[in-house]
């Protein structure tokens, strides 16, 4: 449920720079089975079986795709528990102890550029959906199914945006590694025949346009562009990123491969290199551990099944344990979860301790804020009551199923409604 988009006007001084921490080894993983688009699965592994890095464990099931589920550590399979996923629910998981011997199955081998060279779209596709590549900005989306179009793409778009406040992951993975987004870019321009490449970043984040500026003089045989874009909230949505960055409107409800374009988050751009490159599937990944109420707000760079408490004790615990949210993503279009037992999943950007608040909601007033506000033009004053009158038709003609759950109309407020809870359930009464 989307509660914390109200604590952002706090954020300013949480909004900056952080230290960065590498923590790869911890003594367990816990390997989630299900998610959010694939709740059943099947295992190849039993408890005491011995494992590699990059083996895969078993298979996640969706209703119109299977995710291979790899191992992020070499060590021994423990057994089965239950932990929270980012989506907020609770899924069973697969105890990986660690050996620390980061013993790397057969499988994951390098592959030179004079094959990747020769590879067609169909063979992008096959090691994208092998190695379970998806958005990793959140969306959790498979990333083969959106590269396997048979549309005229000219254009793929980079979304190095991060426009939520306090995230920092795509930040750092920016700084860290330049070189292998570039490179996926260029994967992803080849499988699908792009003529133009375009990163799309904040223009305030001038220290990130200078690293992207100077590792572009290494790809001048490719038709690559960076696209600064104003710093505001919901930037980083797909299609006002689109807008800003290249100049193409997609109407909400159609898709950009409609309109010769594709985007990927920046961190899935990097891991399309490191799958194509390397046969790596995601290992690890760059999360913000960060709000008021955690002692030490950082970067981590943990691995897939990392505990969430172990993390939060790394950046040296609670404030005050009492009262704490612990929220997974981003505040305005976060979750927050009911416990800290959560596991680090390929989709983790952030982890958010905020002190608790309540906020006692008052009557409407009518003010139309919410309206103004929303960035599809909808009305979620009016889908809210709608919803309160169990009035689905007037949900399906107010055309809820637009909404992209940015938060913004609980935002604004001015009764501290959330409405954005109520837009949410109008949605579910629509599917
Ligand atoms: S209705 Fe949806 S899209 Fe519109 S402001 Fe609210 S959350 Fe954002
Ligand atoms: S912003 Fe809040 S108070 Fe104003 S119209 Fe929307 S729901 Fe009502």
């Amino acid at each position: 449920m989307i509660t914390n988009s109200r604590r952002v006007k706090d954020y300013k001084q949480l909004d900056r720079e952080l230290p960065t921490l590498r923590h790869v080894d911890p003594d367990y993983i816990y390997i989630n089975l299900q998610n959010a688009r694939a709740k059943e699965y099947t295992l190849d592994v039993e408890v005491g079986d011995h494992v590699k890095l990059g083996e895969i464990l078993g298979r996640r099931k969706g209703k119109f795709f299977e995710q291979p589920i790899y191992s992020t550590v070499s060590g021994v399979i423990e057994g089965r528990t239950n932990k929270y996923h980012s989506s907020g629910d609770e899924v069973e998981c697969l105890i990986v102890r660690n050996d620390f011997k980061d013993t790397y199955h057969e499988s994951i081998t390098d592959r030179p550029d004079s094959v990747i060279e020769q590879f067609t779209q169909e063979d992008f596709v096959e090691i994208i959906k092998e190695k379970g590549l998806v958005g990793l900005g959140g969306s959790g989306f498979p990333s083969y199914i959106k590269l396997n179009t048979d549309k005229d793409i000219h254009t793929v778009v980079i979304n190095a945006v991060e426009c939520e406040p306090y995230l920092s992951s795509d930040y750092r993975l920016i700084k860290d590694q330049p070189e292998d987004i570039f490179r996926g870019l260029t994967y992803l321009m080849r499988a699908v025949d792009a003529t133009r490449g375009v990163i799309a970043v904040k223009k305030t984040k001038k220290e990130l346009v200078e690293v992207l500026e100077r590792e572009i003089s290494r790809f001048s045989d490719w038709n690559i562009q960076i696209a600064t874009l104003d710093d505001f909230y919901p930037q980083g949505w797909e299609n006002m990123t689109f807008e800003n960055a290249v100049g193409i409107k997609v109407p909400v409800g159609t898709l950009p491969m409609e309109y010769g374009i594709l985007g990927f988050n920046v961190s899935t751009t990097a891991s399309v290199y490191e799958a194509v490159k390397h046969n790596l599937p995601i290992i690890k990944r760059h999360l913000t551990v960060n709000g008021d109420a955690v002692n030490f707000p950082q970067d981590i760079r943990a691995r897939v099944g990392t505990s969430v408490r172990e993390l939060i004790e790394l950046s040296d615990g609670y404030t005050d344990e009492e009262k704490v949210e612990v929220i997974v993503g981003g505040p305005m279009m976060g979750e927050s979860i009911e416990s800290d037992d959560i596991v680090v999943t390929q989709t983790t950007t952030s982890i958010l301790v905020l002190k608790s608040v309540d906020y006692v909601e008052e009557p409407c007033v009518r003010c139309a804020s919410c309206v103004y506000a929303c960035p599809v033009d909808i009305q979620p004053v009016q889908i809210m009551n709608a919803v309160k009158r169990e009035d689905k038709e007037s949900a399906r003609a107010l055309e809820a199923d637009k909404c992209i759950e940015c938060g913004l109309c609980a935002y604004v407020c001015t009764s501290k409604i959330h409405v954005t809870d109520y837009v949410r359930e109008a949605m579910k009464m629509l599917r």
